[in-house]
């Protein structure tokens, strides 16, 4: 949720419902977990800046090679999670990190 939050444009939409799932011990409570039902992005307002990727916790979301997806009607820019899905088929293999560019332990003076 932190993509919606953090959007500059406002233009990812995610809408989720509570459901409570059986317990996982006998005896046990039954658990609240939180089902997605809808995550769309309207790319008629997406600027491309990128935050949204930057900042999802779980790598949730990538840049696809796709850009040619263009419409005759501009609220057909409105693509929910299957036409996302579709482009994730699309998604690059990660690339190593160059030799060197590894983030540096920073040491700390002993007491
Ligand atoms: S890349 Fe698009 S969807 Fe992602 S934060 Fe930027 S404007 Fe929003």
């Amino acid at each position: 949720m932190l993509c919606a939050r953090e959007c500059p444009d406002w233009c990812i939409y995610i809408e989720a419902h509570k459901y409570l799932a059986p317990p996982r011990r006998e005896g046990g409570k039954p658990r609240q977990k939180n089902a997605l039902d809808r995550f769309s992005i309207d790319f008629s307002l997406c600027m491309y800046c990128g935050i949204c990727v930057e900042v999802c916790p779980f790598e949730a979301l990538f840049w696809s090679p796709e850009f040619e997806y263009s419409e005759p009607r501009i609220a057909d820019l409105l693509h929910d999670k299957s036409q996302l899905g579709i482009w994730f088929e699309t998604v690059p293999e990660f690339e190593a990190y160059e030799p060197g560019s590894e983030v540096k332990v920073k040491k700390v003076p002993k007491p």
